[in-house]
């Protein structure tokens, strides 16, 4: 391919132009986008890409009904629902929790496993309330319950969980009153579950039982000495935040014994951490946790309940590998290997087969959510404008334009160096006064010229040298996107996670860009520099250059755990719109619209007093009045657009943006 560079000699007299991309765009199919943006791997059975390159979404996945998700971005802003919006899919959270039960019934048939799997979702990986609703209500034929880490989420789960027999299991940092309640909802008819994650809690217990005369039920948290993986590694293992060491569990049993509570221990329970890529770490520890579990149950407590915690992890680059984005094992391996292995040490031991639980968050709710967002622009160097080299150009010019000229496929390394030389002495040049400003930019954008060309070069090259690499990275455009990633994607700033990003349309177009994104604040850490891909990491995302005048929409996929809620105002970007898409047989129907927040919302959460606000700005507008430095009519203008801000969005309107340009 390399060799279709000589025509440099047509370029010598043509002003310079940025190279031809060398395939032509119209050969570009929907295929080559599926395989470019890996979205049959992450995003299958709900994510796809139809004939017209858009995005489709199957909430059911499979099982019929789908929408073009490009469209549905259009209707929806017909509605007045500003970008950037959650879209929430309550079908595909629907079909996650479906799915998680079916493979568990089906692994509970195909080992002949004497006894149930009954989950519970972790209210703290999505803690909205139309969620946790939808949840309970998908939940009932499952007898699905919740888990509550905290005591505002026992709050939620109390109130909102009314499945009879479904579990409530209650984790985290408890006090009395967190007991106390937890207890006194057995009277309701709650299958709360006090799991004990610190030694004092079981003194907690054994006094609310004695004060209230209520039986509670508890758990124990086991800190497994199986090794976690990755980021939440930690997790399990002597130094772990939460959960008991065996000794810590055999005192446990001590005090219950002596308060006469021990058949109340009926639970035992582990977590890993979270997204488990390896079935390996799986597999040790339920291997561990199952023979404390036969050990407490000939022990004497009356063991009922064997809960696996979370963990159960996504597949976020779609690579099906143990890659930390990634996971080397589907839902049905994951139930397979914990009935298996549970089955057989109960068999073993010869003690009654447990109830499962687990407490899968992030593989239940990251699906159903799509944050879409629009471009605002891009900065792309400045290569293509034409431009001549002239005699009366200084020799720093004249040098640069040979050696652009001189541009090959075998030397485009020296030539690079080369450039790079010329560009430095014509900066030092200017700033000793011997470069006027216009000659200096001529020099500039000669130099970027000579990296584009070398660029198109490597770019068919099967192997790039090491000192040519930082080139593609410094050659790259931003796209600056109405977005905060602090608000919207906290994770892939604070632990670099990497979430699926592609555009959601004009996907039967080759996008001839790369490009990394910047958000909307004025941080320089604000931006997403990692994107999925078969192997590793890649620093720079595919997309189309902007159309004059036409909506460019991008996806951040998978975000639908952890991220809303551990999002933060920083620069006073507040919390996005959310809407929630139900499929009807006809169609879809916008169930509600959870409207963002407004500038006035923000300010208030950082305690400024509106009406003061608006009162400062007016007192100000009479004094310049006064000073005759503003007319009654600026004014007003003025104080009008300041009231009227205060009720918007604070992500930008890209139609008044782009108008305004
Ligand atoms: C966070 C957490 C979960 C959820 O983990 P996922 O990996 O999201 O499924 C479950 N149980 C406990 C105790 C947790 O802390």
């Amino acid at each position: 391919m390399g060799v279709e560079v000589t025509s440099t000699t047509e370029q010598e007299i043509a002003p310079v132009q940025t190279p031809e991309p060398t395939q032509a765009a119209s050969s570009w199919t929907i295929e080559d986008s599926e395989e470019l943006y890996r979205i049959n791997g992450w995003g299958d059975p709900y994510f796809s890409i139809n004939a017209a390159g858009h995005v489709v979404v199957s909430p059911k996945g499979d099982r019929g009904g789908s929408l073009d998700l490009y469209e549905l971005v259009e209707a929806l802003k017909q509605r007045d629902i500003h970008l950037p919006f959650v879209i929430r899919f309550s079908d595909i959270l629907a079909d996650r929790l479906e799915r998680l039960n079916a493979c568990f019934s089906q692994a509970i048939t195909r080992y002949n496993y004497p006894g149930i799997y009954q989950g519970v979702f972790p209210v703290k990986c999505n803690q909205h309330r139309q969620l946790v609703e939808d949840l309970v209500h998908f939940g009932q034929p499952f007898q699905f319950g919740l888990e509550a880490g905290s005591k505002p989420e026992l709050l939620i789960a109390l109130a909102l969980l009314k499945t009879s027999n479904s579990l409530l299991i209650c984790n985290g940092y408890k006090d009395k009153e967190y007991v106390e309640t937890a207890i006194l909802a057995r009277r309701l008819d709650k299958q709360t579950i006090i799991v004990l994650e610190q030694l004092e809690e079981v003194e907690l217990a054994i006094k609310a039982h004695q004060e209230l005369g209520v039986t509670p039920v508890v758990g124990v948290r086991a800190k497994l000495s199986a090794k976690g993986e990755g980021r939440w590694a930690t997790s399990t293992g002597d130094g772990a935040k939460f959960g008991l060491t065996i000794p810590e569990i055999v005192h446990v049993m001590e005090r219950l014994q002596e308060a006469n509570l021990l058949s109340s221990l009926q639970l035992l329970h582990f977590h890993v951490g979270s997204q488990i890529s390896s079935i390996s770490v799986i597999k040790d520890a339920i291997r561990e946790a199952s023979q404390i579990y036969v050990q407490l149950a000939k022990s004497g407590a009356d063991m009922r309940y064997l809960d696996v915690g979370g963990g159960l992890g996504v597949d976020y680059d779609g690579s099906k590998t143990n890659f930390y984005a990634s996971k080397n094992y589907n839902m049905q391996n994951y139930a397979n290997d914990i009935v298996a292995e549970v089955k057989e040490a109960c068999e073993q031991a010869k003690v009654k087969a447990p109830v499962l639980v687990s407490e899968s968050g992030r593989a239940i709710a990251s699906h159903q959510s799509v944050l879409i967002f629009d471009v605002l622009g891009t900065s792309e160097v400045l290569t293509q404008k034409a431009f001549e080299v002239e005699s009366s150009d200084h020799l720093i010019i004249r040098n640069l334009w040979e050696t652009y000229q001189f541009i090959q496929v075998n030397n485009y390394q020296e030539c690079y160096h080369d450039a790079i030389q010329f560009k430095e002495e014509a900066i030092s040049l200017f700033n000793f006064g011997y470069l006027s400003l216009s000659q200096r930019a001529k020099a500039e954008q000669l130099y970027w010229a000579c990296c584009e060309k070398i660029l198109d070069i490597i770019r068919h090259e099967p192997y790039v040298p090491d000192d040519l690499e930082g080139l593609q990275m410094s050659m790259a455009s931003i796209y600056y996107v109405n977005l905060s990633v602090f608000q919207s994607a906290p994770d892939s700033w604070a632990i670099d996670q990497l979430f699926p990003i592609m555009p959601l349309h004009r996907l039967n177009e080759q996008p001839t860009c790369q490009g990394t994104l910047a958000d909307l604040t004025c941080d320089s850490d604000g931006k997403i520099t990692r994107f999925i891909d078969l192997r590793d990491v890649k620093s720079l995302l595919d997309l189309h250059p902007l159309n004059p005048g036409e909506p460019y929409y991008l996806g951040l996929f998978l975000g639908g755990s952890y991220q809303e809620i551990m999002g933060n105002l920083h620069n006073l970007f507040g919390d996005t719109n959310a809407v929630h898409i139900g499929l009807t047989p006809k169609g879809y129907q916008v169930k509600q619209v959870v409207k963002g927040d407004t500038m006035a919302d923000v300010l208030s959460y950082v305690e400024y007093d509106i009406e003061d606000l608006i009162e400062s700005i007016r007192q100000q507008t009479e004094s310049a009045l006064e000073e005759g430095t503003i007319s009654i009519a600026e004014s007003q203008r003025l104080l009008n657009s300041y009231k009227e801000s205060l009720n918007r969005y604070t992500y930008l309107s890209v139609e008044s943006y782009s108008a305004s340009r």
